[in-house]
């Protein structure tokens, strides 16, 4: 059995309060979205949605799969919203943002994946916002190699797709993934000429050697972008923290991500594949 840990300092996070903050929540309401921000139990809500920004989760707020760390509902999804598109855009619209990330559940139940609704939904920003960039971050694929083009082809600027741990710690944590196939998807996402991030997270077991070897993986697979974060249990349900990475071992990592050569490494106890998401472009 796994105790629950108490958190320690440096995962203290603002209050969601203030005028912005509001404004989003409205704004998520008033067009019927869901984020994962809130289906993920984000503590980075009260700085993130105080900026005025949000990550649209699309294609419904139910999965397939049951990633044992992911708050988000598990079952069979009903919703398939062909106007979600439209409402997505004029949401990214009205927020005013530069760059905005959009992310979605897993539907393995739909032939292609749920593809072309993530394609529409791109073109639907692009077309009310010509200005503002967009990282999707996407889906495991299942080696539909099809879908993940029509993913990605709607001229979005960085894609997305996260490991989330080491290869050995796979089956715990992201049992209906592979390893080797993830990697794959990247290589592909970058074979396709867009600019390629991907996430880990940190504190489910992982030795420092596994996480220098997941690094030289990515590399090896044409990642630019990484980001590293703490693993946070969202309720006593899911995986439990193994232990609270240090700041000192955040930087240290973020030092040798560099060295090894990606683009840029966000690296920090509270980062999400999607904070500070304006910097990774
Ligand atoms: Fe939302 Fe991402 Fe910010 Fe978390 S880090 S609040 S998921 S935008
Ligand atoms: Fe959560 Fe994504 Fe796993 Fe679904 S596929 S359970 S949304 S992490």
């Amino acid at each position: 059995e796994t105790t629950r840990k108490s958190k320690p300092d440096w995962l203290r996070v603002k209050l969601p309060v203030g005028k912005e903050y509001a404004k989003v929540r409205q704004l998520v309401d008033d067009h019927k979205l869901h984020t994962i921000c809130q289906s993920g139990n984000c503590p980075n809500m009260g700085e993130c949605w105080g900026a005025g920004t949000a990550t649209f989760m699309i294609l419904g707020n139910v999965c397939t799969r049951s990633c044992s760390f992911c708050a988000v509902a598990t079952g069979r999804p009903t919703e398939y919203d062909t106007d979600e598109p439209r409402r997505v855009a004029e949401a990214v619209k009205l927020m005013t943002v530069k760059h905005c990330v959009i992310t979605s559940v897993n539907r393995d139940e739909l032939k292609d994946r749920g593809a072309e609704v993530w394609y529409q939904t791109v073109r639907a920003i692009k077309e009310v916002s010509p200005q503002t960039t967009i990282e999707t971050l996407i889906p495991d694929v299942k080696g539909n190699w099809d879908a993940l083009e029509r993913m990605i082809s709607a001229g979005q600027e960085v894609v997305s797709h996260n490991m989330e741990t080491v290869k050995r710690l796979y089956r715990l944590v992201r049992p209906q993934a592979k390893y080797e196939r993830s990697l794959e998807q990247i290589q592909r996402i970058k074979n396709f000429g867009k600019r390629t991030k991907s996430g880990i997270m940190l504190g489910l077991g992982e030795t420092e050697k596994e996480v220098y070897e997941a690094m030289d993986d990515l590399l090896a697979h044409g990642l630019d972008v990484l980001t590293l974060g703490q693993y946070l249990q969202p309720t006593k349900m899911h995986l439990g923290v193994v232990n609270f990475i240090h700041p000192d071992q955040f930087k240290k990592y973020k030092e040798v991500g560099l060295q090894k050569g990606f683009n840029y490494v966000e690296s920090g106890p509270l980062v999400r594949s999607s904070y500070h998401a304006e910097r990774h472009i």
